[in-house]
């Protein structure tokens, strides 16, 4: 199969990849490599470096079966700030890549949704049908994305699925998270294990949870990877597909910090600080549908990702800590 992986060289995009390649695929890369990283991208995969909205000339003429889609502004505080690099980047853009692929009649397309397109619902856990009423810029970006990937389904021939990520963790085949801005409990945490930062600071622990700090649901990488493998193969012509991907258990921040402790054998420094604007209290998935639709089972639980993310952290993350 000849796949196009847009935005390959970040944290997810560059392990679908790697998995993609090992399961005997060809893969070109498109990326600005604006958040991503040329070196992330693997041997074996073919790296263009250029901007989504320049996709026409990647698919021209290309003969893909499939793309994936994982590039996109993914910083929900930064998103908040500044909504219009958001809309640009994540909606105009894709708009760009969507025309190529109905002009070019790429069959198939996997698209990287979010959990944040549900934003607080009160009832747990999250199935497609909770209603999405995202509560920040980022995810009002993927839903409209998802609305216009439905819009090209009932239009033309296009096999799509979205996958909404709950709290993506771990490392696999090379590939881990390298953000160049870090904002994700895990890294940070085991920056504060290596010294790399002072300390981590919990986002509160005034939350109405039963430890008071708040719950998400962690899914390894490497699954995740899994279930977009499988996308493409259950994807149907003329249907929009969406499907949550998360293991269905919550655990909380203070849960976390306990796993890291455990695996890393080393002490966590912790304070307590406020609250993160746009936080909510917990999301959890229900990934029946992933199950009953693309077969998928993920396989690997907190301690697996913790241990994963930790053996990339100290053997491959370099530069200097992120300011607080
Ligand atoms: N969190 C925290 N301190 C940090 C980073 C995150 O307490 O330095 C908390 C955050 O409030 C949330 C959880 O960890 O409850 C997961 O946050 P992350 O940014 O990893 O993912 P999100 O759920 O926001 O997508």
């Amino acid at each position: 199969m000849k796949t196009l992986v847009v935005g390959g060289a970040g944290y997810i995009g560059s392990v679908v990849t790697r998995l993609l390649l090992d399961q005997g695929n060809e893969v070109v890369v498109l990326d600005n490599c604006s958040t991503g990283h040329a070196d992330s991208v693997p041997e074996g995969a073919q790296l263009i470096q250029r901007d989504i909205t320049e996709s026409d000339g990647v698919l021209a003429g290309a003969g893909f079966d499939a793309v994936l889609h994982f590039a996109a502004r993914s910083l929900v505080g930064e998103s908040v700030e500044h909504p219009s690099k958001y809309w640009h980047t994540n909606v105009i853009g894709t708009r760009a890549l969507l025309d190529a692929i109905t002009e070019h009649q790429v069959p198939k397309l996997v698209f990287s949704s979010t959990a944040a397109v549900y934003g607080e619902p009160d009832v747990m856990p999250i199935t497609e049908e909770t209603p999405a009423r995202p509560t920040n810029t980022y995810g009002a970006t993927k839903l409209a994305v998802d609305m216009m990937i439905t819009g090209e389904c009932v239009a033309t021939p296009l096999a799509a699925v979205s996958l909404r990520y709950f709290n993506v963790a771990g490392a696999a085949l090379g590939a881990g998270e390298r953000h160049t801005v870090e904002t994700h409990l895990i890294p940070i945490a085991l920056d504060a294990v290596i010294g790399r930062r002072d300390k981590l600071t919990i986002y509160g622990d005034d939350w109405p949870t039963p430890d008071g700090t708040p719950i998400r649901d962690y899914v390894h990488v490497l699954d995740l990877a899994r279930a977009h493998v499988l996308a493409i193969e259950a994807a149907q012509p003329g249907e929009h597909l969406i499907c949550n991907l998360g293991n269905g258990d919550g655990y909380s921040v203070r849960d976390v910090i306990a796993a890291i402790e455990q695996v890393t054998e080393l002490p966590l420094p912790v304070t307590v600080g406020p609250r993160r604007a746009g936080d909510p209290r917990s999301l959890v998935a229900s990934a029946d549908r992933a199950r009953d639709r693309l077969g998928w089972r993920p396989e690997f639980d907190l301690q697996t990702m913790v241990r994963d993310a930790w053996d990339f952290r100290r053997t491959t993350a370099t530069g200097p800590a992120a300011a607080e």
